[in-house]
């Protein structure tokens, strides 16, 4: 199933693992399961840590792999043969169960660990989706992290059923506890302001309370962040705050002609922009939306979606575009079902 030069790079980023994982499989007689089979096998293969063994729960959707770890007690599930897009899904979550830390930053894994109600989210996605893979790592890390939270994801090609019973027209659509949750692009952070209301509140009283910026920008695409770097290279106080850092490159796979850049892609520009701001001292103040802006008597003062308010000497405004609606009935509501935006 898996070719040798995929096999070498992966037993090298298994020998990270230090707990064992255990690949629970359910399976039918059809050719995916077979795949699937196979797939849990070469994975075994490949690092003693890993064991296959077949799943009790007789419930279980037809081929799935559980990710799982018994010391832990956590569940990453797999309804299909994880390929394509998601293959990436499938090895961070089995490094992040057999005890790999995970990237995300330690303020949203000390939110996570501290969620107490069970949470189990359920993601259609398909193999050809580029935004799907980020929708499910961020939510296979949840559940990696706190064995509250589960997480399954589920290939619409191979469960036409319930594609059809839940009225899916795109991916990814997440489901939480059996009720709709997100439709699109979703980021942990993102994630974890819909789930944890007492996070957000205490996430905006800490942002009020950071002294006035020298400069403060507000958006976290290209713009914002040149503006942030020359700011912040002067020795001036410079904070940015991003409803989605990266902007509009981060919707765009192929980027073409971005001056000095003749080709690259979207995701691998927002991670060098990251990179570059995180050279300065910079405060990224990450998913938050400024939604009002007032003059105060020494400044400006911006106040966040969440209620936080910021204080700055200046500002910088790089919010940048977003697509234009036509404000006709029913436009939001089958916004992702029928209702699409493209440039
Ligand atoms: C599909 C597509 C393909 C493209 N292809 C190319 C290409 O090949 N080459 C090229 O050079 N350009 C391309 N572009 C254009 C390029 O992406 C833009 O020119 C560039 O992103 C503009 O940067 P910006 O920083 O001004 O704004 P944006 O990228 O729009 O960033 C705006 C920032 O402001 C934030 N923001 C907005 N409102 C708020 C608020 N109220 N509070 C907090 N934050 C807020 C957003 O979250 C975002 O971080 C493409 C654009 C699209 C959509």
């Amino acid at each position: 199933m898996l070719d040798n030069n995929i096999k070498n790079q992966l037993k090298s980023h298994f020998e990270s693992l230090t707990q064992p994982v255990e690949l629970l499989i359910a399976l039918d007689d059809s050719n995916k399961s077979t795949e699937l089979e196979n797939l849990a096998h070469d994975l075994a293969s490949l690092s003693d840590k890993i064991t296959v063994l077949n799943n009790p729960d007789i419930d279980a959707r037809r081929p799935s792999m559980v990710v799982h770890s018994s010391l832990k007690e956590t569940y990453i599930t797999f309804a299909g043969v994880p390929m394509g897009h998601e293959f990436t899904s499938l090895v961070l979550a089995l490094l992040h169960t057999g005890g790999h830390a995970s990237k995300a930053k330690a303020e949203d894994i000390e939110q996570i660990q501290s969620l107490e109600q069970p949470l189990n989210f359920e993601i259609y996605i398909s193999l050809s989706c580029q935004t799907c893979p980020q929708v499910v790592q961020a939510l296979n890390t949840m559940a990696a992290t706190n064995s509250h939270i589960k997480a399954t994801m589920i290939d619409g090609a191979l469960f036409q059923d319930e594609v059809e019973q839940r009225n899916i027209l795109a991916v990814p659509a997440v489901y939480l506890n059996g009720e709709p949750f997100s439709q699109g692009a979703l980021s942990l952070t993102d994630i974890l302001n819909k789930v944890d209301a007492k996070g957000a509140a205490r996430q905006a009283a800490s942002l009020s309370e950071k002294a006035q910026f020298d400069v403060l920008v507000v958006g976290g695409g290209p713009a914002g962040a040149s503006a942030a770097i020359y700011s912040a290279r002067k020795g001036l106080n410079t904070g940015i705050v991003a409803d989605r850092f990266g902007g509009q490159v981060a919707d765009t796979l192929a980027i073409e002609n971005f001056i000095s850049v003749q080709a690259t892609q979207g995701p691998k520009l927002v991670a060098q922009l990251e990179e570059h701001v995180k050279e300065y001292d910079v405060d990224v103040m990450y998913n938050q939306r400024a939604a009002n802006l007032q003059r105060a008597s020494n400044g400006y003062e911006i106040t966040l979606e969440n209620g936080a308010t910021l204080k700055a000497k200046s500002l910088v405004l790089a919010t940048g575009a977003r697509w234009r609606e036509m404000n006709v009935p029913g436009e939001q509501q089958y916004r992702g079902h029928g209702v699409a935006y493209c440039p």
